[in-house]
């Protein structure tokens, strides 16, 4: 395995307590395509569990928590967005707000300093007007020019004026930022280094991430990755974890010790075994763009390949499903991830959804405890 690059992130002792939230909100019938491609039968709507981060600094007695998952009173929204969803066969389940999730939990929410943004959509953006007004909006570069004013001052829009009434909306300006982190402009969060914002553009103007520092000595980071993948097969194999010849544990068969040869994948690559399954799809004329600027994203992607080479991070996007069989969900903690191998049982499982078009037969038994559905039965 080639040795990972240095990302050069600047040393520290201090770590901050990240818990993985799963929001409860589920979209339903979103079709992979619109998001990555090319096609793989077999693999035809994405599974769409929803997560935020609850992220803590107990030294400094500060939280934040970064994306809020869909808001449960989804019918605030325009009523034309809404048709357009229910003409394409979406549909959209969200029991609680997070808020909700937090306080059921003990979490002291009225002090939560700032809720942040990855990027402006909608299963990202929740309502902040749940938030105390002294919560501070935390959002990437460009996004108030991007997306505000929300509806209705602006129609087409699911981000309404009252959500963010009231409420400081901070922009994040890389510009002048001194860090870099791998690739990633990065800004140090709370100034000990034990949170970094990354600049992450290309699925939405404004994208960003987050990387937690977990635990010193050994160091260990979350990377909080919103949209910047929608799917792990459009982020490995690459360069530093090239599509292994035998997997394990078995991304479809959970219980079996025996290993899953890689070479079942061989015809499902693109190009080669150091080239993910999956690149963002292209925005196709006529049709509502999904992607902000889909190479710029897959740049993005590049950069997350460098951060993925890290044993020591866990990478967790917004979507990611096969983090549910095997991760601990808040009110746990995340940071003891490393002991407990998340890294190295997460890897492959989402080879899972290729299992119909790799030829196996067998009834998929896989990590992920989560169907995805063409629609809500
Ligand atoms: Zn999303």
């Amino acid at each position: 395995m080639p040795e990972a690059p240095n990302l050069n992130i600047p040393a520290s002792a201090s770590t901050v307590n990240v818990s993985i939230v799963n929001t409860t909100g589920t979209i339903y019938g979103l079709p992979v395509t619109q998001l990555f491609e090319p096609a793989i039968p077999g693999h035809d709507y994405l599974a769409t569990p929803i997560y935020s981060f609850l992220i803590q600094h107990p030294a400094l007695n500060r939280t934040i928590v970064f994306d809020l998952g869909i808001r449960k009173d989804f019918s605030a929204w325009p009523e034309g967005l809404l048709d357009t969803f229910k003409s394409y066969g979406i549909s959209i389940d969200v029991p609680k707000h997070i808020r909700e999730i937090l306080d059921e939990q003990g979490v002291d929410t009225k002090s939560i300093e700032a809720v942040v943004w990855s990027h402006p959509h909608l299963d990202h953006t929740g309502d902040p007007s749940t938030f105390e007004p002294s919560t501070t909006l935390i959002v990437g570069p460009g996004v108030k020019k991007d997306v505000l004013p929300g509806y209705p001052a602006k129609q087409d829009t699911f981000i309404l004026e009252a959500d963010y009434a009231g409420r400081e909306v901070k922009e994040l300006d890389f510009t002048d930022s001194k860090i870099k982190i791998g690739k990633f402009p990065a800004i140090d969060y709370f100034g000990d280094g034990s949170f970094y914002f990354l600049d992450a553009p290309g699925h939405c103007i404004g994208h960003i991430c987050g990387l937690a520092r977990v635990t010193s000595n050994p160091d260990s980071f979350i990377l909080m990755g919103g949209d910047i993948i929608h799917h792990s097969g459009e982020l490995r194999p690459h360069h530093w974890h090239p599509l292994p010849d035998s997997i394990s544990p078995h991304p479809f068969e959970l219980s079996s010790s025996a290993p899953c040869p890689g070479e079942l994948f061989h015809k499902l690559l693109r190009d080669g075994k150091e080239e993910p399954f999956y690149y963002p799809a292209p925005n196709k004329e006529g049709q509502q763009a999904v992607h902000f600027d889909p190479e710029l994203a897959r740049e993005s992607i590049k950069k997350l390949q460098e951060v993925d080479a890290h044993d020591n991070i866990l990478v967790a996007a917004a979507h990611e499903q096969y983090l549910l069989g095997v991760a601990d969900f808040f009110p746990k903690p995340a940071n003891d991830f490393l002991a407990k191998g998340w890294v190295q049982k997460t890897r492959w499982a989402f080879l899972a959804d290729l299992a119909k078009a790799a030829g196996y037969e067998g009834k998929v038994e896989a990590a992920g405890d989560y169907t995805p559905r063409s629609k809500k039965e």
